[in-house]
């Protein structure tokens, strides 16, 4: 189906917008994955798939299946140099990986036709699904049941997506090992109510690999149900409301600076165990504020992924805490930025009203408090209220260690 063919509504409207995100990630060749799970007949296949028609082209070096850039070519036979057939411009890849597929025709195998040439027979590695799949996008359906029959194919994925850039290994018995960098999007989709169950039960760690977990549901409305009925039969539906052109220059995109602030806060608040949630989410943020036409990331980017960042990361329980003082934050920012400016003692407008921190740590301290009232138990945020002067000095420096992260000082934890 193609993507203007598609029904928009609340309950895919998440999916949608990481799948903007996702192409536009794409484009800048920053490796975005997500996983959206829904139940059955929710059409996140259809959505996932219809991005396909929306991808542009690239550029590569003529005929290379790992799609070499013509300036700084990466595969086995390009990167030393050999002589090149010029360039040409193929579709960007969107490849899919089924749950029955094998680690020879994900990472690659040996080429068999050119072993068996009859003319100048020579041993060479054909890449597989992901290595093609470079400076694009790879799908995995049913990722839940890739991951209960499949651990070697699961190890192939962590390599892959366990760093930005990932890296993928070919190994073949009578070969040297081949390693080669890889941008590729990992996309999956799985049903969590079906066997074997959610992945994050079946493999946390390759859940926690992914950036984003995306949710899809049911239409609700009986307008939006006849609207898919009408688009089905190629009737006219609603058009999808374009963004403002992408803006595509990534040097110059910025983030604001309290929601780095905000980030750290929830790193250490929630006790989070890896330190990709808040990446993502600041990642996602500043994508999201380039999808949207806007240089600078704040506070209503951040609302717009940040709960797909924590939801497979943080205790269901915790989820509505986290949004609650997101939002109070987002709508007093809102509010303000609705007053006309108040002017410094100079004449000049404040850069940033620095008093939000302080605002959310208030938020923060009074909803754990709240929460160890009506369980009769202190959270861990309520009682470091009452933490000893060391105690919280321990906090302080987790949380720089968090802040020099989110900075760019620090590596990915692997
Ligand atoms: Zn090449």
């Amino acid at each position: 189906m193609h993507w203007n063919d598609l029904v928009f509504h609340p309950g895919n409207e998440e999916l949608q917008r990481f799948v903007e995100l996702g192409i536009l990630a794409a484009r800048l060749e920053i490796p975005l994955h997500f996983h959206v799970e829904g139940m059955r007949g929710t059409g996140k296949t259809t959505l996932i798939r219809a991005a396909r028609g929306r991808l542009p082209g690239i550029a590569r070096i003529a005929g290379c299946l790992y799609n070499c850039r013509p300036d700084s070519p990466h595969c086995p036979q390009h990167r030393f140099g050999a002589e090149t057939a010029g360039t040409e411009t193929v579709p960007m890849p969107f490849l899919e990986i089924s749950h029955s597929a094998k680690v020879g025709t994900v990472a690659g195998s040996i080429d068999l036709a050119r072993l068996t040439a009859p003319d100048n027979p020579s041993a060479a590695v054909l890449p597989g699904t992901l290595p093609r799949s470079h400076r694009g996008i790879v799908f995995v359906d049913e990722i839940n049941r890739l991951a209960d029959t499949s651990p070697a194919l699961v190890d192939v994925l962590l390599d892959a997506m366990g760093t930005k850039p990932g890296r993928v290994q070919i190994e073949e018995i009578g070969l040297p090992a081949v390693e080669i960098p890889l941008l590729a999007g990992v996309w999956a989709a799985s049903n969590p109510d079906e066997e074997p169950g959610p992945l994050q039960e079946i493999r946390k760690q390759l859940a926690d690999r992914f950036d984003f977990c995306v949710r899809i549901e049911r239409p609700v409305h009986p307008d939006t149900v006849r609207s898919i009925i009408k688009a089905g039969n190629g009737g006219a539906v609603n058009r999808l409301q374009r963004p403002p052109q992408h803006f595509l220059n990534l040097e110059a995109l910025r983030l604001d600076s309290r929601v780095e602030e905000f980030l750290g806060e929830i790193y250490v608040r929630f006790n989070l165990e890896s330190i990709r949630g808040i990446q993502a989410a600041r990642l996602g943020a500043m994508l999201h504020a380039a999808w949207q036409g806007r240089e600078k990331a704040g506070f209503q980017d951040l609302v717009a992924v940040l709960p797909a960042a924590l939801r497979h990361r943080l205790e269901p329980q915790k989820m509505p805490e986290v949004l609650a003082v997101l939002n109070n934050v987002a709508g007093e920012l809102r509010r303000e930025a609705a007053r006309p400016a108040v002017k410094d003692s100079h004449g000049r407008e404040p850069v940033e009203n620095r008093r939000y921190p302080a605002l959310w740590r208030g938020l923060f301290k009074r909803m754990a408090g709240l929460a160890a009232k009506s369980d009769g138990q202190k959270s861990e945020a309520a009682n470091a209220v009452n933490q000893p002067r060391q105690a919280l000095e321990e906090e302080e420096k987790k949380k720089r260690a968090a802040e020099a992260v989110l900075a760019g000082k620090g590596g990915v934890d692997r």
